[in-house]
Parts: structure tokens; C-alpha cells; sequence
């Protein structure tokens, strides 16, 4: 049979192109890459109806990441049927797993940074039971009938972060960058767990896959050349964090550094081709002030020397 790809927006807070859940056909039902957040369930069964198919189709949910913009929905998917208890099989990291199953700790964190909006951004979030949870290793291969879907292991955005390659196609995850409407690819740098030089080994991993098709959460398939993209893409995670450094060794701390960035960010998309109304979109995708949080932790953390007063700005 010939396999298909569709990738179904999950109208995120009302507004196309900001969150994808990208599906593959395959002769043992879907498989769902990413599932969107919770509140936007019926938006995906929608997007599914128009192609066919129903949520009960969707066999296998291979998550990114377990951040509630790509996993929150998984739990979804395996209640569909559980009277049954045939609901999909949900494919996670290993140190992802364990949230899955029971996300009180994650539920708490997201809470600590979104506050009152958790219900509104991303709707009930539920443990998946841990019968419908299988957990996929660096390297591992999981065949769906004729398809064959392998697990790449590429943190930097998340440390316990996934893409999924099947034949030319990668379907990227956070760490393959975001780039909505026209413009550019940027890094969603995100708390706790920001690592660039991880982050770095991550695109080169994707280079060496040496896709024809390249599958972004946020949003949909990169429409140019992929080596292209992720030039870009490094280029942006370099420049990026060497401009915090640099400012984390003036002295300025986390509340001086959030409305600079987030002007730094704007004005970076409009130079690469992002129109003003994209620019609030790559807001509602990935918020600038995470990066700043995500970046200072990034720098005390793992390089205190490097941030000191005496320490050498960027070159
Ligand atoms: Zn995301």
C-alpha cells in the first residue's frame, strides 16, 4: 500500500499553522507523530474526518518530546478504545516515560512558568496507562506493518528528546527547529533542560539522515531545501546563546533581559522573512521569555567559568 502523510493543524488557540500533529498511513492503521495539546483534541478528529479516518485509526502515537504542546493529547488516543484496551501504543524516550505515566511533576513545572493559562493552552492533561507506553532506545526500529520507523535520539531542546525517520521523511521534533508562515528556522530554547552543545550533535544527526521531507511540529514540512534550513537553524543556536552569554557577563539578570530578547528574536524573524502577524505567531509557539529563563540556566549551569566577569565576549 502506498504510504501517505498528512499533516493536521490543531488550530492552537484559534490560529492556523502553529502546532502540527503530522500522521503517516500505514497498513497497520496511523501512526500519529506529536499529538498536539489536549484542548485541541477535537480539532485534530476533525482533521482526521476530513482525511478519513477516525481517532480510534490512530495506532501508534511516536512522541518528540513529552512537552504538553506535543504529548498532552497522547493520553487521548489510548482512552479512544481502552474499553477495549486496544487504545494506541504510545512511543516515548526513556526519561520521558515516566511523566507519561504519572505527570504530577510535570503538571507542576508547566504550572510554575504558565500559571493561570494551563486549561486554556493546554486543556485535561492524564497519565497514559503504562501497558500502552513502549519505550524506544537510540537506534531502535519499530516496523508497522510495511513501514519501518526508526528512533534517533537528539537532545538539546529536551534531553530526553526523539525525531523518527521513515524512508526519506524525518518527522524533526523541537530540536529540527520552528518556522511558521515565511519566515526563518530558529531554536525553541526552552527550560529546564536547554543544551547546545547537544543541540549542535542533534542537526548534525539529522544531516547525516540526508532527508527529502522534514516534518516540523511547529510547522509542517520545510518547504526549501532542508540543508538549508539547518544552516540556518545551527547558525541561530550559536548566535543566539553566545548573545546571552554576552549579556549574562554585563551584569544584566533574567528581568532585564526578557523584552531585549524578545525584540532581538522579532527583529532576527522579520530579516529572515517573517511578517508581523508570523512574529506573534512564533510567540504563541515557542514564547521568547522561555529562552531567556532557558538560557541563563544553560550558562550557570554547565559553563559558570565562561559568564564571569573576566570571561571573553563572543568572538
Ligand atoms: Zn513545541
Amino acid at each position: 500500500m502506498q504510504s501517505q502523510v498528512h499533516v493536521l493543524d490543531t488550530r492552537q488557540l484559534g490560529r492556523p499553522g502553529i502546532i502540527a500533529a503530522t500522521v503517516l498511513e500505514t497498513s497497520d492503521g496511523l501512526a500519529l507523530f506529536d499529538t498536539g495539546p489536549e484542548s485541541t483534541f477535537d480539532n485534530i478528529a476533525a482533521e482526521l474526518a476530513r482525511a478519513g479516518f477516525t481517532p480510534a485509526d490512530v495506532r501508534h502515537v511516536f512522541l518528540s518530546h513529552i512537552h504538553f504542546d506535543h504529548a498532552g493529547a497522547a493520553w487521548r488516543f489510548v482512552e479512544t478504545t481502552s474499553a477495549a484496551r486496544t487504545g494506541a501504543t504510545v512511543y516515548v524516550h526513556p526519561r520521558g516515560a515516566p511523566h507519561l505515566i504519572d505527570p504530577t511533576r510535570l503538571v507542576d513545572s508547566a504550572t510554575r512558568i504558565f500559571g493561570a493559562d494551563m486549561q486554556k493552552l493546554w486543556g485535561r492533561i492524564a497519565p497514559v496507562p503504562q501497558e500502552n507506553v513502549r519505550v524506544l532506545q537510540d537506534g531502535d526500529v519499530v516496523r508497522i506493518g510495511s513501514v519501518e520507523i526508526r528512533t534517533i535520539e537528539t537532545p538539546g531542546h529536551a534531553s530526553h528528546h526523539h525525531v523518527y525517520q521513515w524512508d526519506e521523511s524525518v518527522f524533526g521534533g523541537d530540536v529540527a527547529g520552528v518556522r511558521i508562515g515565511s519566515g526563518p528556522p530558529i531554536p525553541p530554547f526552552v527550560p529546564p533542560e536547554l543544551h547546545v552543545e547537544s543541540w549542535l550533535k542533534s542537526i548534525d544527526k539529522i544531516r547525516a539522515l540526508n532527508p527529502t521531507k522534514l516534518y516540523l511540529p511547529h510547522f509542517g514540512a520545510v518547504p526549501d531545501d532542508i540543508a538549508t534550513h539547518l544552516d540556518q537553524l545551527e547558525e541561530r543556536v550559536r548566535r543566539w546563546s553566545c548573545w546571552f552569554r554576552d549579556r549574562i557577563i554585563a551584569g544584566e539578570d533574567e528581568p532585564q533581559l526578557i523584552q531585549p530578547f524578545a525584540d532581538y528574536e522579532a527583529a532576527d524573524l522579520l530579516a529572515g522573512g517573517a511578517t508581523e502577524e508570523s512574529v506573534r505567531d512564533y510567540e504563541t509557539a515557542d514564547p521568547s521569555f522561555m529562552a531567556v529563563t532557558a538560557a541563563l540556566r544553560y550558562w550557570r549551569k554547565y559553563h559558570p567559568d565562561k559568564i564571569t566577569d573576566g570571561a571573553q565576549p563572543s568572538p
